[in-house]
């Protein structure tokens, strides 16, 4: 019970401290940004929106490249003939054994296969497929 009160405790002080020091640091930035002129508050809003855009970027990059992994640009989709939009990503696939069954482990059968694949996506078709 102890424990449980002090990881509550715990918890509201972090989320209290963030959420003050959220607010003040807007209270903060806010002052900073009226005491500056209009053209150097443009700048300003202008080089947080480029840093934001970057960082959005990045972020859709690396979600890209986990979902689909590298576009291939000189493959032409079997699908839809289009060529330039096949991404690929390497990945394991695990087939389930059958004889994946309590006394099938036993007896050392049970083993799930995992094998190479290269998953295929076309942008254009929105094909996937597996070579
Ligand atoms: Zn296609």
């Amino acid at each position: 019970m102890d424990l449980l009160k002090f990881i509550l405790v715990g918890f509201g002080l972090f989320f209290g401290v963030a959420i003050v020091g959220a607010i003040f640091y807007s209270i903060i930035d806010g002052k900073r940004l009226a005491s500056l002129s209009p053209e150097q508050r443009a700048e300003e809003m202008a080089k947080r929106l480029k840093a934001k855009e970057a960082m959005d970027l990045e972020v859709a990059d690396w979600r890209f490249k986990e979902t689909y992994g590298v576009m291939v640009p000189a493959v032409i989709c079997p699908h839809c003939a289009v060529q330039g939009h096949v991404s690929k990503k390497e990945t394991t696939k695990i087939t389930k054994n059958r004889v994946n069954s309590i006394p099938g482990r036993m007896v050392g059968l049970g083993t799930n296969s995992e094998t190479q694949v290269t998953k295929m996506h076309c942008m254009n078709c929105t094909m996937d497929w597996e070579v």
